[in-house]
């Protein structure tokens, strides 16, 4: 889960990011198309203004060269009053002309149309602001630019022109000259339709960057027109041509291309994307400028739009993405809960204990408890799952109410709880163990049902236990397993219970290579009859180990039992028996009664039965004379199932003894159920038979029931004549115990018979 969650995130960042490069791609590609939509509107302009430029100056050029030629031809100009008569009719014609003089090859004036004497006009070789034009006059035959000034009679700006007029022998004869208005010039260019108000033209020459005409509204046009454009700028202005196109300026001069170029205007620093020509014939350059903020404003007016755009859907694209993350935390979250609860009761399980608990790491003393809900089993089996499911959520509850914030409450198993403490003594576990079986044990309510329960405790504290949670958890289950025996109560795990472990595993572990190392063998106890003859044996097994010693029985058997060996060793205690009796019949020629203990783990068997039916075949063993001894918790269990056998047992004519009896707590009820051919009344009745009157009235009580169904009494554990006595008067059947013989072996049985 947490993978995926990351892995949406990663995906919303390929997403954002595959957005972005959209959009710095759509950036990229919006600012070249409109900057080459300007560049090329621009240079269009740019040509038809510069075709224009060239085509007025030839007009005037024209005008010029007539006006001039008439004026000189005969001395025509020496007529002061037909020359200013033609100068009023051409003045008429080209209403953008300012005036006309004619001037001779020395800068003095001939004739003007200007209402001035010529002796007050200046020589236009000695004018400082002429001078240059009219040097390059005389040494050009075209039409040659001078200075842009302001003539103040006018009100308006000047470009003066002038035109060499020459004889067929190419002497200069005289400068013909003319200002044109800029006021003029400007409207002429607005005729022609080219004028638009966002591109801005300008026209300076070339030798000595002086400009000619600039744009008629421009707020600079005194500082345009009285100083040329700085040698710095043009450099700079040269080195961006030569950086975009590779070519130096006298080859852009040469080929007559348009150049377009993003520059910063002298004048005023402002941005401005500029087309430039050179207009070859009149050495002039012709530029069209616009501001780039123009062209700025435009992109981000289309870009923001987008922008905006991208960021609305990024946002939206976000909030998905972050539902989607929440959707997916909160789901792990539901998954984490369900892996780590239990879904009965909502507490912790094992595998949250697995998670959250190191084990590597103990650091803290701490207390462990596992509990187990006293014959739980009953209330499934009484009222039903559902009500045992409905206690176990009740004591869920109570539990929970008891755990503190850093306590560990797990449900282990069906009905066994792990609760783990941390504190620092036993006082405190002690009280805790206390509050919890006072808290469960309370009366449970459930429907119409009232019942309580007990809790056996098994406490283990680390570090006195155990150096692991391994060992301390062994400890506590051990300490279970002795509160379990008295039960509603718990138990610490100390030194007697370790050692009994100890030993337990100890037993286990050399019962498993007992039987393959012969270190089994069976003993038989006489069982007589009144009168002191032999009725039977008991089949009594024994196990000699060279680690242990000598290992009682009850001991092993119990360990046997509980650790699945019990059938192995159950068949091999059958198979002897019956061997070594039928040995012993043959060699005495005497029949008796062989009894062998049948423990319940040997019924649970499915093949109890047919192994039983070989072994006595396989040894041909006479079944009439074989008893099998079960007690009472053979009927805790499968009731029916046990029956079902026990009537087969039967059936064979094997007779059937119910051992240990009066301890366990079988029924009269029952007892008439049962295909039970003897009872044997337990030792520790006949131990206190004389002395105890209630053991007295016991063995009477036994002794009327077995009589009333008919059953064969046996009283084991005799060890004074007097307690036979005792018995004999009840009418006991039969007895055994070591006041007739103790258990013996084989050959000490052969000596006894
Ligand atoms: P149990 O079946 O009640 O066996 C009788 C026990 O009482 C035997 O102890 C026997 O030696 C002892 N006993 C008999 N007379 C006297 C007496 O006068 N005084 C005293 N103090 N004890 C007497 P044992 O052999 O130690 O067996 C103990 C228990 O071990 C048996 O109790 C039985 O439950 C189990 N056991 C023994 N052998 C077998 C076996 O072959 N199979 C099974 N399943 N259990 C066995
Ligand atoms: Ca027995
Ligand atoms: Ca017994």
């Amino acid at each position: 889960m947490v993978y995926m969650q990351s892995h949406i995130w990663k995906l919303f960042c390929i997403v954002m990011f595959v957005g972005l490069f959209i959009l710095g791609f759509f950036t990229y590609e919006l600012k070249n198309q409109i900057d080459s939509r300007y560049e090329l509107e621009q240079e269009n302009i740019a040509r038809v203004i510069s075709n224009s430029t060239n085509k007025m100056l030839s007009q005037y050029e024209v005008t010029l060269d007539v006006l001039g030629e008439y004026l000189i031809k005969d001395d025509t100009y020496k007529d002061i009053r037909k020359s200013k008569e033609m100068f009023k009719k051409l003045l008429k014609i080209n209403p953008s002309i300012a005036d006309f003089s004619l001037v001779n090859p020395n800068g003095r004036l001939y004739v003007t149309s200007i209402d001035k004497s010529i002796d007050k006009l200046p020589n236009l070789l000695e004018k400082k602001e002429t001078k240059n034009s009219f040097e390059q006059a005389l040494k050009s035959d075209i039409i040659v630019l001078g200075r842009t000034y302001f003539h103040k009679t006018l009100n308006t700006y000047i470009i003066p022109m002038r035109k060499v007029i020459r004889d067929k022998n190419l002497n200069i004869l005289a400068v013909m000259v003319a200002g044109i208005k800029v006021k003029d010039w400007h409207l002429l260019m607005k005729s022609n339709n080219i004028y638009i108000s966002k591109y801005k033209s300008f026209l300076f020459r070339d030798f000595d960057y002086y400009m000619q005409l600039i744009p008629s509204k421009n707020k600079h046009k005194k500082r345009y027109y009285s100083t040329n454009i700085p040698e710095k700028y043009v450099h700079y202005i040269k080195t961006l041509i030569r950086k975009k196109t590779n070519i130096q300026i006298n080859g852009i001069k040469s080929k007559g291309v348009i150049l377009t170029i993003k520059h910063k205007r002298f004048i005023d620093n402002q941005e401005v994307l500029s087309s430039i020509e050179y207009l070859k014939k009149y050495k002039l350059f012709s530029v069209v400028e616009i501001p780039y903020s123009i062209i700025k404003k435009e992109f981000y007016g289309r870009l923001i739009p987008v922008y905006i755009f991208f960021l609305l859907i990024g946002t939206f694209i976000f909030f998905l993405f972050f539902q989607l993350s929440k959707m997916v935390i909160k789901n792990r979250k539901k998954l984490e809960h369900q892996a780590e609860h239990d879904y009965l009761t909502n507490i912790n399980n094992r595998y949250y204990l697995s998670k959250k608990f190191d084990y590597s790491k103990l650091s803290k003393s701490f207390s462990l408890m596992i509990l187990n809900i006293d014959n739980f089993k009953n209330i499934n089996e009484n009222y039903g799952n559902k009500y045992g499911d409905m206690a176990l959520k009740e004591i869920g509850r109570r539990l929970y109410k008891i755990k503190k914030e850093d306590d560990i409450l797990v449900r282990y198993s069906g009905d066994e709880f792990l609760f783990i403490r941390y504190c620092s003594g036993k006082k405190e576990s002690v009280k805790l163990a206390q509050k919890i079986i006072e808290a469960l044990y309370s009366s449970y309510s459930i429907d119409l049902y009232k019942f309580s329960l007990g809790t056996s405790i098994g406490i283990a504290e680390y570090p006195n236990d155990g150096e692991n949670f391994e060992s301390i958890k062994k400890y506590a289950d051990i300490a279970l397993q002795e509160a379990k025996k008295k039960k509603n109560c718990y138990m610490f795990c100390d030194e007697k219970i370790k050692q009994k472990h100890l030993r337990y595993s100890l037993i286990e572990k050399e019962l498993k290579t007992a039987l393959q190392n012969n270190e089994i063998y069976m003993m038989y106890q006489p069982q007589v009859r009144s009168d002191g003859t032999l009725y039977g044996v008991e089949a009594l097994v024994r196990w000699q180990n060279e680690k242990l010693g000598f290992v009682p029985p009850d001991e092993f058997i119990s360990v046997a039992e509980q650790t699945g060996m019990m059938v192995k060793l159950g068949q091999y205690i059958i198979k002897t028996s019956l061997t070594e009796v039928n040995k012993i019949y043959k060699e005495t020629n005497k029949r008796f009664q062989l009894s062998i203990n049948i423990s319940v783990k040997q019924f649970e068997e499915i093949t109890c039965y047919e192994n039983l039916l070989n072994m006595i075949e396989h040894t041909g063993f006479d079944k009439s004379l074989l008893t099998l001894e079960v007690t009472e918790n053979l009927f805790i269990e499968d009731i029916e199932l046990v029956l079902n056998i026990l009537e087969n047992i039967r059936k064979q004519d094997i007779k059937i003894s119910l051992d240990d009896f009066g301890t366990g707590y079988s029924s009269l009820s029952l007892l008439k159920k049962l295909p039970i051919n003897e009872l044997k009344i337990d030792k520790s009745f006949i131990d206190d038979i004389e002395t105890n009157m209630d053991a007295m009235k016991m063995v009477e009580g036994i002794m009327l029931i077995g009589k009333q169904l008919n059953m064969t009494i046996l009283a084991e554990g005799i060890e004074k004549i007097e307690q036979k006595n005792i018995l004999d008067n009840y009418g006991c059947d039969l007895f055994q115990g070591y006041h007739f013989s103790k258990p013996l072996k084989k050959e000490a049985l052969l000596d006894f018979i």
